[in-house]
């Protein structure tokens, strides 16, 4: 009978979610329009299944035959970096850590060059956006450990819960919504069939995407750790956006991630929002029924424009530059103050309990934000 948690939609469409954790009609459509595409194999949604521009945010695609930028997205190699710093904990004051903070998201005065080419990184048009963080749902937070759940687990991570984590959440900026675009003037939502010339540039450009997106995230957190006097080490760096190719049952595959955290590369960051905890987790490895991947946050409950208007007359400037855990909110954007407002994401515990439900996960450690850097 399988997992309760899982439910199949049609053959070769599922959905991992308990009936507590709502999903948007929407998305739900979404997943399953996309399910029935030619070469379509397997369809998994996860419980941050919400709406997208190009097909649902917050799942895993594996396609025979035919690679789909669109279901990629614009934002080629986004991704969720944890760091962990040496700065203790009981001299992170939040007030303090914002002021320095300030002018992150001016353009590095460093050398963009320099930094790409120890990346194995080539230039690029895009490069005077590196290092920053960029709009929307982007962000750098400062985290505290909350709760350690697997003692054992979060040594052999790193993770010291007397010392302050950093959060990353970036991607490829202009560079990968230039590819996206330049796809969809010459083929519109059309995919690309697999081994041909076509194919393999795409895949070039994205693969060059994802470097730049993994660069960029260094770049952030290099910025950060200098502005905190402090000294870091990279615990985790997850794309949620991508494709790569998989041979699995006899097939030469292509699984496409559009918002979905990869389970088979080790411990995994979960986050829910700026006034709410993110999860560390260890995935059950080898879970081909949801195609080695995972939530990528709670996701979104409400859309951009949906949050703005339902929140605006409800919540005050003062209570959304704050979080409940007395932490600091620096955001330069006014309008994301409300777009980006906790209530407009899905609890982070309703998702990763669907996940342990499933018997995806493990939870390692929960982290709360101190100090949350969105412009
Ligand atoms: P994406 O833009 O990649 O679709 O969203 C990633 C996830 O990050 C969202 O689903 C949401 O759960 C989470 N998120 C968005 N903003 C913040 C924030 O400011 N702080 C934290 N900790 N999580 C956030
Ligand atoms: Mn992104
Ligand atoms: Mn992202």
């Amino acid at each position: 009978m399988g997992n309760p948690i899982i439910a199949t939609r049609a053959p070769g469409v599922r959905v991992v979610a308990s009936a507590s954790t709502w999903i948007e009609g929407e998305a739900l459509r979404q997943l399953d329009e996309t399910g029935a595409l030619p070469g379509m194999r397997e369809t998994v949604g996860m419980p941050d299944l919400h709406p997208g521009k190009n097909g649902p945010v917050g799942a895993a695609f594996l396609s025979e035959g035919l690679i789909r930028p669109a279901l990629v997205g614009s934002d080629i190699g986004c991704g969720m970096a944890l760091w962990q710093t040496d700065l203790p904990l009981r001299r992170a004051d939040p007030e303090r850590i914002a002021a320095r903070f300030d002018g992150l998201d001016a353009p590095w005065d460093g050398d963009v060059a320099g930094w790409l080419g120890q990346h194995g990184v080539a230039a690029t048009p895009f490069d005077a956006s590196l290092g920053t963080v960029g709009h929307g749902n982007h962000f750098l937070e400062v985290q505290a450990v909350a709760e350690i759940r697997d003692p054992a687990a979060a040594a052999r991570i790193g993770l010291d819960p007397a010392r302050v984590a950093l959060l990353v959440h970036t991607g490829s900026r202009g560079l990968g919504e230039s590819i996206l675009r330049a796809h969809a003037e010459r083929h519109g939502a059309s995919p690309l069939r697999a081994d041909t010339p076509e194919a393999d540039a795409y895949l070039a450009a994205h693969d060059a995407a994802v470097g730049w997106a993994r660069a960029n995230r260094d770049l952030v957190a290099h910025r950060a750790l200098a502005a905190l006097g402090a000294e870091g080490r990279l615990l985790l760096d997850l794309c949620h956006n991508g494709v790569t190719p998989v041979e699995t049952g006899g097939c030469r595959c292509h699984l496409h991630r559009n918002g979905a955290a990869p389970a088979d590369r080790g411990p995994v960051v979960v986050p829910g929002s700026r006034g709410d905890v993110s999860v560390l987790v260890e995935p059950v490895p080898d879970r081909t029924d949801t195609l080695w991947s995972l939530a990528h946050g709670a996701g979104r409950k409400l859309g951009r424009h949906e949050a703005k208007a339902k929140l605006k007359g409800r919540l005050r400037r003062e209570d959304l530059a704050r979080n409940p855990y007395g932490g600091v909110v620096v955001c330069g954007d006014e309008r994301l103050l409300w777009e980006e407002a906790p209530p407009a994401y899905k609890p982070a515990a309703s998702v990763i309990g669907d996940l342990e439900a499933a018997g995806l996960v493990r939870t390692v450690a929960v982290l709360r934000p101190l100090v949350t850097f969105k412009c």
